[in-house]
């Protein structure tokens, strides 16, 4: 039996407020909105997050976000905004199951999404780029 919440919104077992819906992707407004219009687009299928997904599903999902922006910051007269994945509890993710936020965001709207940034030591950064570098090839 499948716990996972935005399954049960997938399957409209649970209601949710629907904006839009295609074969991949189904887009409905947060519940608890970081600010008004916080909009999810939910892959159908259930992943986990973004290394799980299928590059294809990826991609669908990716599109919706960038089509569903526009209209989301029109309709609602924001002058900016912010696209975020959270991936793994650690990142703040509480329901493991991929889906973008978009958050319309407005002039001190109270909001801090920004995050305080750290320092490398010295050689630290060259070290962990090799790391990655190593990982892609
Ligand atoms: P995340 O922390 O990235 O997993 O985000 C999960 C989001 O889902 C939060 O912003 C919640 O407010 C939102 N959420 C939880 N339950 C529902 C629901 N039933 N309908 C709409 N949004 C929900
Ligand atoms: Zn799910």
């Amino acid at each position: 039996m499948n716990d996972c919440i935005f399954c049960k919104i997938i399957e409209k077992q649970i209601p949710s407020t629907i904006i839009y819906e295609d074969t991949v992707v189904l887009g409905i407004l947060d519940i608890n909105p970081a600010n008004k219009g916080h909009v999810l687009i939910i892959v159908k299928n259930h992943y986990p997050d973004t290394i799980t997904t299928p590059e294809d599903e990826f991609v669908s999902v990716m599109a919706a976000t960038k089509m569903i922006a526009k209209a989301t910051i029109t309709a609602l007269g924001a002058d900016a905004y912010n696209i975020i994945i959270n991936n793994g509890k650690a990142s703040g993710q509480v329901i493991p199951h991929l889906h973008v936020h978009i958050v319309p965001r407005f002039p001190d709207d109270g909001l801090h999404l920004e995050w305080p940034h750290k320092k490398y030591a010295e050689g630290e950064i060259d070290e962990i780029a090799g790391k990655i570098r190593g990982e892609l090839e």
